[in-house]
């Protein structure tokens, strides 16, 4: 066997997925394989990008082994209840446990219809699966939590999509599951206790096995999601990344970041930026995430409540205190992390911050760039650099001061160092590794994807990488091309 599959989620009962072998594509190549994550995943590189490995990464062989399904789920999008949604453009091929003991989904992305592809092809373009490559692994270096990109696989055949017949791709994507608040709903409105119970069961096993030996486990499994998502929506928060289309069917409970669709990373800093072209609303704006975080999890709660307690009043009661300590879980991480991106003591004023973010809000400061360079001037380099990004200085300057005041002369460099990142997955960047893949030519994907294996080192090579977009290239939207 050249994957080592140690499959668990077909053992659930056979309500919860479909069997579903992929569909064969006519021409398979490889663009990418993820050597390293290979590695972790005890996965012979060489074999994977062997003619039989590729033609796995393709959906054309099904590997020994494997027992590959869609999985059922349902979901809030944009705040509207769907019963059924489910992989329509997922393949799950089955678990494999990791180097360091852990269960990892093994899944294709764009590997043909499945019965929940409702009237979806079931395909992907290229374009996504070379985004999803590139936001997944660089939010990996980052350090956020996140599913990751095994490999990158053009199909030779074309999809339909709005821009006409275009190129299709699969993307291999690993996860610690694909597990979503939406599959807890999907039992929820059926009524189907005994299902929300087995996979209840499933999740604790899996992803937080202290809860079995909690008063009330499946009070203890909600109280884990709720830490997971505050301390993952801080970690984004901190980076300006916006995920772009939180629905509860793109929320693990895992606590892993899943489903790079029309996500991006703010460039000039405004608390209601989004970048979807499908967020109208502007609901997933950066600075709702916070909040919808916790709705998300109160769907999450709800589904849960007929296995807290037979007592429903009690259930309600008992659910509504853990997620009552959202909002501090959340500040506490956020504040953490913005404080270390400043170079705070614990004990300095938090109005530092909140006068920093105005301050980029109000001239349209780049975000990553500003910490970036802040950080610079910290380690001793002439504040000309900051004050060249600002039209009005005095304001600058104001702040300056009270920042260096705040820091009592002790300024934590290295909290600093490691909570500003140098290079992030900038739009226009990862819009043209896209167009140029579409041309067949994946130099800057797979530049890209080097340089941001590191995002916190000084690489002079990928100083261009650092920029902002010229006035031509801004990236206003971003879609998910589904
Ligand atoms: P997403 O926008 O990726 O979160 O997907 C939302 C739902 O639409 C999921 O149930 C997907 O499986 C489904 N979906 C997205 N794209 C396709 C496609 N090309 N074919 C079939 N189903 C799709
Ligand atoms: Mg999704």
């Amino acid at each position: 066997m050249n994957i080592q599959f140690d499959n668990t989620y077909v053992s659930l009962p056979e309500r919860f997925y479909a069997n579903q072998v992929p569909a064969l594509v006519p021409e398979p190549e490889l663009i990418l394989a993820n050597r390293a994550l290979a590695s972790q995943l005890s996965i012979d590189s060489e074999w994977l990008e062997s003619a039989e490995g590729i033609a796995t990464l393709a959906g054309n062989s099904v590997p020994e082994g494997a027992q590959p399904i869609s999985q059922a789920y349902a979901g809030h999008q944009f705040g509207g209840f769907v019963p059924q949604l489910g992989d329509g453009r997922a393949i799950l091929l089955g678990e494999v446990i990791g180097t360091d003991g852990k269960r990892y989904d093994l899944q294709l992305k764009g590997s043909g219809r499945t019965p929940f592809s409702r009237s979806g092809d079931g395909k992907s373009a290229l374009g996504p699966v070379i985004r999803e490559y590139i936001l997944s692994e660089a939010m990996a270096a980052l350090g956020v939590p996140t599913t990751r990109a095994l490999a990158a696989v053009t199909t030779g055949e074309t999809v339909m999509r709005e821009e006409g017949a275009i190129a299709g791709g699969i993307f291999t994507r690993v996860a610690s599951s694909h597990i979503r608040v939406g599959t807890f709903q999907y039992y929820h409105t059926r009524n189907d206790v005994e299902g929300l119970k087995l996979l209840a069961e499933h999740v604790v096993a899996r992803h937080y096995p202290a809860a079995q030996e909690a008063d009330n486990p499946y009070l203890a499994l909600l109280e884990s999601v709720v830490s997971a998502q505050a301390s993952l929506i801080a970690h984004w928060m901190s980076l300006g990344f916006i995920h772009g289309v939180m629905n509860t069917d793109n929320m693990t409970v895992s606590g892993e970041t899943i489903d790079y669709g029309p996500c991006a990373f703010m460039e000039a800093f405004h608390p209601q930026c989004v970048f979807s072209s499908i967020d109208q609303g502007a609901r997933y704006a950066w600075g709702n995430q916070p909040e919808i975080g916790l709705w998300n999890l109160t769907r999450l709660a709800e589904t849960l409540l007929p296995l807290v307690s037979e007592d429903s009043d009690k259930a309600i009661e008992q659910a509504e205190a853990v997620l009552s300590t959202y909002a501090e879980r959340f500040g506490e991480a956020y504040s953490k992390r913005l404080r270390a991106k400043l170079g705070l003591s614990p004990d300095a004023p938090f109005e530092v911050i909140t006068d920093c973010l105005n301050l980029l809000a109000e001239q349209k400061i780049d975000f990553t760039l500003f910490f970036r360079k802040l950080t610079q001037v910290a380690n001793g380099e002439d504040p000309a650099i900051l004050t060249s990004m600002f039209t009005d200085t005095t304001a600058l300057d104001e702040w300056l001061n009270k920042w260096r005041g705040a820091t009592n002369a002790i300024l934590d460099l290295t909290a600093m160092q490691s909570a500003n990142p140098i290079l992030i997955p900038r739009n226009h960047r990862v819009e043209q590794a896209i167009q140029s893949a579409y041309q067949g030519d994946h130099a800057p994907f797979k530049r890209l994807v080097d340089a941001l294996a590191a995002p916190y080192e000084e690489r002079p090579e990928y100083a261009d990488l650092e920029m902002q977009p010229e006035p031509d290239e801004v990236v206003h939207r971003t879609f998910c091309g589904t």
